[in-house]
């Protein structure tokens, strides 16, 4: 007998809002039915909203996250076109290994896991590129595996001040929907969001913001495709149909998903992230453990990678935390295997849910070998969470 629930606290999947859960419960229905783009043309205005897009289009893929990566890619790019990458994690060195085997020629900087895309050397390199060779410039936003936002506007103005053409490329999948993003004001050409983290969907559906430019570069891009197709999919969501099955439930999802974020509204949803993370790293910091991220300028409001004390393994942290109280958290990827676990913090998730995740790492690092005292982080949370609220009854 299993009382209560089991606790999700990895960066995605993130919980689902039991209105989203109920909007998907619904029967199965003609995706050529005259009237389906009552259902999905909605959608692509409520998702270019979260995206602060105007100009440009969105498109919905049946995919997990790396699929869209693989769609922006290939839509816009030809064999050997290089591009400018940086790897400072697990995703952003996936996302380089995928370019890399779909044939471009990738030019990808190293940079210590822990701080994030490196602006200086970015524009660096693109100011040295006066034949602009570089044909795409891409950042991953927020590096889930250590927690580390990135600066895109930096970016951008990297690719300005250089005077570049280069498109620009970003991985959303962890920050879109939760942390600020524009992709119109940054100039953002290729945006890749994912339904199973700030959109508390289930995993299945990808998110492309698409520029104009990106969409012309696409008309020439000779990289192969084929189910991933911008020109099919844009030909068939003119009427707000797909050019295969789609998945309606999960359209059900997002109809209900877009709802919740405009009544928070989006200026909120971000307030509460940014409130509810730093309740987290003040009670990491009592706990006097450091985070991976390596300077205040990268924390991320989805996810805290915490690093556990010399002699304790992350691994058994998080299995303690799993198999004695119920209560997932996110695993070391890669050489962070052993030595960091994360706190997920993203989604549909409020300030006591936060207090359970820091109560039951507390418990797991003690059963763990951690010498740390006990209540001391959700002491530390408990005191910043009060604090905000008492700020947030006087602004109201
Ligand atoms: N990019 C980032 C930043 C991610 O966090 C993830 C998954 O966690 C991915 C890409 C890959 O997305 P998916 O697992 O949905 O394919």
């Amino acid at each position: 007998m299993r009382n209560g629930i089991t606790h999700l606290y990895i960066p995605g999947p993130t919980n689902i809002p039991e209105a989203v859960r109920q909007a998907m419960n619904v029967p199965m229905q003609d995706m050529r039915a005259a009237d389906f783009g009552e259902l999905t043309k909605p959608l692509f205005e409520g998702v270019r909203k979260v995206f602060k897009a105007e100009a440009g289009r969105v498109f919905l893929f049946p995919s997990s996250g790396s699929g869209a990566w693989e769609a922006a890619m290939t839509n816009t790019l030809s064999p050997g076109d290089r591009v400018l990458m940086a790897s400072y994690g697990q995703f952003s060195q996936l996302w380089v290994q995928m370019a890399a085997s779909l044939g471009l020629q990738v030019e990808c900087l190293e940079v210590p896991w822990g701080e994030g895309v490196p602006l200086e050397a970015y524009e660096q390199r693109l100011k040295a590129d006066r034949s602009h060779a570089i044909k795409a410039v891409f950042v991953t936003h927020n590096e889930t595996a250590t927690g580390v936002t990135s600066d895109v506007a930096g970016v951008r103005a990297a690719l300005d001040a250089a005077g570049h053409p280069a498109l620009l490329f970003v991985d959303g999948v962890s920050s879109i929907g939760s942390i600020d993003f524009r992709q119109d004001d940054w100039g953002v050409d290729l945006a890749v969001a994912g339904s199973q983290k700030g959109f508390m969907l289930p995993a299945g559906l990808s998110l492309i913001g698409v520029s104009d430019k990106a969409l012309e570069a696409s008309k020439g891009a000779t990289l192969r495709r084929c189910y991933f197709d911008f020109a099919d999919m844009a030909k068939m969501n003119a009427e707000g149909f797909f050019p295969y099955t789609p998945p309606t439930q999960l359209f059900h999802g997002l109809k209900a998903s877009l709802a919740l974020l405009f009544e928070e509204g989006l200026d909120q949803v971000f307030a509460r992230h940014a409130r509810l993370a730093e309740g987290v790293r003040r009670g990491v910091a009592a706990w006097g453990l450091e985070l991976c991220a390596a300077h205040p300028r990268w924390y991320s409001d989805t996810v805290s990678a915490v690093r556990v004390p010399a002699g304790v393994d992350a691994r058994e942290v998080i299995r303690l935390g799993y198999q004695r109280y119920r209560t997932s958290f996110g695993s070391g990827l890669g050489p962070l295997a052993g030595k960091v676990f994360r706190i997920g913090h993203l989604g549909d998730l409020n300030e006591v849910m936060c207090l359970a995740a820091l109560a039951s790492a507390e418990m797991a690092l003690l059963d763990a070998g951690a010498d740390l005292e006990a209540g001391s982080g959700v002491a530390a949370a408990q005191a910043w969470y009060r604090e905000a609220a008492a700020q947030q009854v006087r602004l109201a």
